[in-house]
């Protein structure tokens, strides 16, 4: 694409931010609309880069490739925002009998899992606070990362620039055009960034999102300062000082993206289970993931509007793939990229 005149990305969750980190970083003239978070996932997030997932215990899509992107990308943010957004974490995996030790053991004795996972067998900072497991072993090389305080600071950043429009984008435009008179501004080109919203999006709803609701807690455990993830049951992750993160929960149906009573019962039961300590809960929040069919991002432009680009679908991972997939879209729009197989949107047919 030759340079454009100026670029609108719609939506400012960690998608559309990393996308105009990107931009900022390489001068792409651009601008931002969102509606203030008011639909927003990146809020909910416990943002963690986990390398190793699942009940079989397999390094996540890409991990090595994504994380050697990720760190500097969140670094540059760290020293362009002036905040501290990056811990890095080991997680406390339990192991909850036999079996489950027997299936960590073979999977994390294949090659390339040296460097990701560890035998120390203890529940670390955890341990007299937490209910007592079968086993336990170590992830290593996971990150936590800030990110509800990156896409508040960024948002103020864009607002100071001028680059932020405070609105809920409205699709009553002529997608044929070859630049778009929107916000008082005219604009080559729209990137849609607008997570689980994209349903409602009238040029890019055909995708195949399955959108996921999920909610958290932030607590905190009386007398405890976590010094790593634990990945239980259920997920505790420090978010600094005593300050913990839980949460999850996948609902395929929703009424609405509020924090709900289902899930504080649900939740609260949970942690009953697994903590031999008092607690409290300070926060409860909720948000929906953009997640997909088949749970790979969504990048590339309109088949038939060429000036439309989607980058979407971060899915349950958006902390690890977002900075790398931001760098691969700007790569294919400005660099002459060719956009991988299992991302581009091409994959699937416009209806
Ligand atoms: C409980 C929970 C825990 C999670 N934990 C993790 C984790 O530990 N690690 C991880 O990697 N991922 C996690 N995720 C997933 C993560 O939140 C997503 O992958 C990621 O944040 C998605 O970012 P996004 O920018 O695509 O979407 P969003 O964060 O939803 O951002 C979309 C933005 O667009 C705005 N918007 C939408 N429509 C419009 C419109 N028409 N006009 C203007 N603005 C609009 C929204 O208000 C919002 O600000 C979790 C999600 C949940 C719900």
């Amino acid at each position: 694409m030759d340079k454009p005149q100026q670029i609108l990305i719609v939506g400012q969750g960690l998608a559309g931010t990393l996308l105009s980190y990107q931009f900022l970083t390489h001068n792409i003239e651009h601008k931002v609309v969102d509606n203030h978070h008011a639909n927003s996932s990146t809020l909910a997030a416990a943002g963690l880069v986990n390398p190793i997932t699942g009940r079989r215990y397999v390094k996540s899509w890409m991990i090595d490739e994504l994380l050697d992107f990720a760190k500097p990308i969140y670094r540059g943010l760290e020293r362009l925002l002036d905040i501290k957004l990056v811990t890095h974490l080991e997680v406390i995996r339990s192991l909850q009998n036999v079996s489950q030790e027997n299936l960590w053991n073979t999977a994390t004795s294949r090659p390339g899992y040296n460097e990701y996972a560890s035998d120390n067998d203890s529940a670390g900072s955890y341990t007299g606070f937490v209910n007592q497991r079968f086993a336990y072993r170590r992830i290593k090389q996971a990150l936590q990362v800030n990110v509800s305080e990156l896409i508040k600071a960024y948002r103020l950043f864009l607002q100071e620039k001028d680059m932020l429009i405070d609105d809920d984008f409205n699709f009553s435009f002529k997608p044929k055009m070859n630049e778009f008179s929107l916000y008082n501004s005219r604009f080559s080109h729209i990137v849609f960034c607008e997570g689980y919203k994209a349903v409602e999006n009238p040029f890019f709803n055909y995708l195949p999102f399955q959108p996921s609701k999920g909610e958290s807690f932030e607590l905190e455990i009386h007398g405890l300062i976590p010094m790593e993830i634990l990945r239980d049951e259920i997920f505790l992750v420090p978010m600094g000082e005593n300050r913990i993160w839980s949460g999850g929960g996948y609902a395929w149906k929703y009424d609405d993206d509020f924090p709900s009573e289902k899930f504080s019962a649900e939740w609260t039961k949970k942690l009953d289970d697994l903590l031999m300590a008092e607690y409290r809960i300070n926060t409860h929040r909720a948000g929906v993931r953009p997640s997909v069919k088949g749970r790979r991002p969504l990048l590339g432009k309109h088949p038939l509007y060429e000036r439309l680009i989607i980058f979407n679908g971060l899915g349950t991972k958006g902390t690890s793939l977002g900075p790398y997939f931001a760098n691969h879209l700007y790569e294919y729009l400005f660099e002459d990229g060719q956009l991988l197989n299992e991302v581009n949107i091409q994959r699937f047919d416009v209806k």
